[in-house]
């Protein structure tokens, strides 16, 4: 199969083709057009001529599109579910569920669309502002850039795309490259939602030759992206006056300070630190566990539990894990697990790979030095500590470079909530893990996790200017 680029409401040759292959098997999926300078030029361009468009169309019709992609995505839920699977090795029942949360975005942003207002300013609250009327409007801010990664090729463009469309902007959008599919999908039904040509562009190729043409277009007034804090920061660097919104990684953890429901804890832990092999922003990567008879009764049971995850064909409804998303990945990792014993760690579980699949690992009294511990790790690898309180787990906690979304579980109310105040985070769970999110929420990072929130009412914040209108009746 051949995935021509889509520009301006028609699918366009590339200028050359790159094999995609399946992370799992390495076999050949699709071939992939590769945009050259010219045709990302031209995406602009359309997106530029669209913009005049879609800053007229009424809130009603841009949230009857969305109403309409929402609604085609959950008659083809079962055919992009597996497009996920077979790209981003992404076993099918998470794919699934990807698919159940990006219907919910799209609902979301047809909502929001109608729902998208400014606010009247009581300008007599200052002398010398009496006798005026004033309000604001929220205006689209124009040509957005959206540039997204591999690990959820529906819902993170969704959450880019569904606020931008709902706001009345257009967008360029460059997905990963290893999940160029799942992006093309979407362009499909937008166009057969009624989506005016331009409005969405999706064009691939080279993350960085594409990803600096769009940052450094002067004819695109923002750049979304999600991705990797190194390439978010050198976006950053680049993008001058730009508006941008970096939703970038983590490595994120949970305090146990209680054993009430201790299966229930131990269970959720195992999905937060597991789902997609650990590929997801908010993973569950380390864990805090106060007092030693409560961490030996924890370790027990999630290594147990660990035990009985299924690892293989990203195909099968049964399969728990898969492959990482590249080779590099699983050598990367296996080279972080040496490194962390060498530095002292136990593995408790896991610790092996079989092709490209990486047993889930369990690491126990990892040194806070090891990469494991203090980078984003981005695999199915966890760490289990013990602490001797919840104050010394805190400052273990927020001893990263990260705060993208931290947990605790705790029943003493004063615990939890001072460590929602002093956790360094974008988002507190109390009694629950930090891998959890619903698409409406605000979401988005501290430190190297980001800067700028998403959730489909605040990334629309995000990409609307608001224009102040001043009646004077005087
Ligand atoms: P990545 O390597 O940073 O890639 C992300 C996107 O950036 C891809 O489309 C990539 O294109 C593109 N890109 C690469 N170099 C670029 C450059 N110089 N300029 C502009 N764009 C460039 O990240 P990834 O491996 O796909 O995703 C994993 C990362 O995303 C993790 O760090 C994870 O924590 C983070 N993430 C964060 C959130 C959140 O909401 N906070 C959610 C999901 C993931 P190519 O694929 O063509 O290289």
């Amino acid at each position: 199969m051949r995935k021509p680029l889509w520009i301006n409401g028609q699918w366009v040759e590339g200028s050359s083709w790159r094999t995609l292959r399946s992370p799992y098997t390495m076999e050949e999926i699709a071939e992939i057009a590769q945009a050259d300078e010219a045709q990302l030029n031209r995406a602009v361009e359309a997106a530029a001529a669209a913009a005049k468009v879609m800053r007229k169309m009424p809130a009603h019709e841009r949230a009857s599109i969305l109403e309409k992609v929402s609604a085609a995505l959950t008659s083809r839920r079962e055919e992009a579910a597996r497009i996920i699977a077979l790209e981003a090795a992404k076993p099918l029942k998470t794919a699934l569920a990807e698919i159940d949360r990006t219907i919910m975005t799209y609902k979301f942003s047809a909502e929001e669309a109608r729902q998208l207002r400014g606010e009247m300013v009581p300008m007599d609250a200052a002398p010398g502002g009496d006798n005026r009327l004033a309000f604001t409007l929220r205006e689209p801010i124009g040509v957005i850039g959206a540039i997204t990664p591999f690990n959820f090729p529906m819902n993170l463009v969704a959450h880019k795309v569904g606020p931008a469309i709902a706001s009345g902007n257009t967008v360029v959008l460059k997905p990963a490259s290893q999940t160029p599919l799942s992006a093309y999908l979407i362009a499909e039904l937008f166009d057969q939602a009624g989506l005016p040509a331009g409005a969405l562009n999706v064009v691939t190729g080279s993350g960085s030759t594409l990803g600096n043409l769009l940052v450094e277009d002067p004819r695109i007034s923002m750049i979304t992206f999600t991705g990797s804090p190194a390439v978010g920061t050198a976006i950053r660097n680049r993008a001058g006056l730009k508006r941008v919104t970096l939703e970038l990684g983590s490595n994120s953890a949970v305090i146990i300070d209680t054993d009430r429901n201790l299966d229930k804890i131990v269970e959720r832990c195992v999905t937060g630190a597991f789902t997609y092999q650990g590929q997801v922003c908010i993973s569950l990567q380390r864990i805090f566990v106060v007092g030693e008879d409560l961490y030996r009764r924890f370790t027990d049971e999630f290594v147990k539990r660990t035990g009985n995850l299924r690892t293989g064909d990203p195909l099968s409804m049964d399969t728990d894990l898969s492959a990482l998303i590249s080779p590099a990945d699983v050598s990367r990792s296996l080279e972080w697990i040496g490194e962390a014993k060498r530095l002292g760690a136990t593995v408790a579980a896991g610790g092996q790979a079989e092709g490209n699949v990486l047993r889930p690992t369990v690491l126990l009294n990892v040194d806070p030095r090891a990469k494991v511990s203090c980078q984003e790790v981005f695999a199915p690898i966890v760490l289990i500590n013990a602490v001797k309180s919840v104050e010394e787990a805190i400052s273990l906690v927020n001893d990263s470079d990260y705060g993208l979304q931290a947990g605790i579980y705790t029943d003493d109310v004063h615990a939890a909530l001072h460590a929602a105040e002093s956790l360094e985070a974008g988002g507190v769970l109390i009694n629950d893990i930090p891998t959890f999110r619903v698409d409406h929420m605000p979401y988005g990072g501290v430190k190297m996790s980001g800067m700028g929130r998403e959730g489909v009412k605040y990334a629309m914040e995000e990409m609307t200017e608001r224009k102040l209108v001043i009646f004077n009746r005087n």
